[in-house]
């Protein structure tokens, strides 16, 4: 789903949109699927969106609103199933291409069979031919041979384009599957990148025996900078923190937006004493930095974030390890804030401002 929708199916009136969406499904006929109730939310909670748009005219339209339609408007708005159809679509191109090489290399070894053959059958009757009959015998074999020169340039030409094609292709697919794993407020790897870096990071810290370390951090109060401030400044200092933390993770280091205004930072190879140094300085700069609203230069005070660290121990799963990471951020919260907690230490492992 869009992180709009996202956000208002983790929002207070969650419930209530979700009804209006099932409602309005009902009133107009359309199944209840995984996907109509994505696109319905849409018309009913985010009214200035595409989907939204597109289900309007199609209800004007009076024509109704079948699956194919509903597919339809997802694979032009929604960013996964849109992702999903420029996959399909780069992978036919491929296919398409490797095709059109393979027809090419079959004609080219069937001409050059064919040349095998008419050398053989002249080298064969060569031998005992007049004069006249051994011309006439070269001309074929220089016309046989004019015939595989040229086939094997248009092979040539055609394995050029074709690596062309392949190149474009596969820069294509690398920005399709970048763009797959960022997430977008804020240029940092996404979720998804993030699970399975960590997983990777487990394998690695269990098999290889070197340490690794996670760490969650949490805005401090946000809500009420939200409702103070309004989303879009919201969002403006999400992507500030961002780049705080994304500087911080630098090298080997792994930094991801783990949810609305969570994130994430693996540190593959280093204990919990270098990330809580790390962290802390990340904590440091963003607490004693005095925000300002972009458009008005308006000053917005400081915001703080809380921090959870947990290193990796043998036997330990990646939720094991979230878990007891998000157990140290709870700590930090709860011991005051703008503070960085170690997981399985106890309180005193707290280093706050
Ligand atoms: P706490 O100190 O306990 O973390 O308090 P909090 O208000 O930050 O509480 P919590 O972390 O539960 O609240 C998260 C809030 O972050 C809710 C929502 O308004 C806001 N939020 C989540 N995602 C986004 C986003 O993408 N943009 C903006 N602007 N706000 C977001
Ligand atoms: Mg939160
Ligand atoms: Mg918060």
């Amino acid at each position: 789903m869009s992180s709009d929708i996202d956000s208002i199916l983790r929002s207070p009136k969650a419930y209530i949109w979700a009804q209006k969406a099932i409602e309005a499904m009902e009133t107009h006929r359309v199944w209840p699927t995984a996907l109509n109730f994505e696109l319905w939310l849409h018309y009913v909670a985010a009214k200035d969106s595409n989907v939204a748009a597109e289900i309007h005219t199609v209800l004007q339209s009076g024509a109704p609103f079948t699956d194919q339609v509903g597919e339809k408007i997802a694979a032009q708005h929604l960013p996964a199933v849109k992702l999903s159809g420029e996959i399909l679509d780069a992978g036919k191109s491929l296919s398409d291409e490797l095709d059109s090489v393979h027809r090419a290399i079959e004609s080219a070894r069937e001409t050059s069979e064919a040349y095998g053959q008419q050398l053989a059958t002249a080298s064969q009757s060569l031998e005992d031919q007049d004069t006249d009959a051994v011309r006439s015998m070269v001309e074929s074999l220089s016309v046989a041979t004019r015939k595989v020169r040229e086939e094997n340039q248009a092979l040539e030409s055609q394995l050029a384009d074709t690596t062309d094609e392949l190149g474009r292709l596969r820069e294509h697919l690398e920005q399709v599957r970048r763009d797959a794993m960022t997430d977008a407020l804020t240029n940092l790897a996404n979720r998804k990148a993030f699970d399975e870096t960590l997983e990777r990071t487990c394998v690695q810290a269990e098999t290889k025996g070197v340490p690794s370390t996670l760490a969650i951090v949490d805005i401090d109060h946000f809500k009420l900078f939200n409702d103070t401030w309004g989303h879009q400044t919201g969002d403006q200092v999400i992507r500030y923190v961002a780049s705080v933390i994304g500087r911080v993770a630098s090298g080997a280091r792994f930094s991801a937006r783990y949810g609305g205004e969570e994130f994430a930072v693996i540190f593959p190879g280093e204990n919990s004493a270098a990330a809580l140094a790390a962290m802390e300085v990340a904590r440091e700069e963003i607490s004693s930095r005095v925000l300002k609203r972009r458009s008005t230069n308006e000053d917005l005070g400081a915001i703080t974030i809380s921090t959870g660290i947990a290193e990796f121990k043998t036997g330990d799963t990646p939720a094991g390890l979230l878990e007891r990471a998000d157990g140290a951020l709870y700590a930090s919260k709860r011991s005051g804030r703008n503070r960085t907690s170690l997981a399985d230490l106890g309180s005193e492992s707290t280093r706050a401002a």
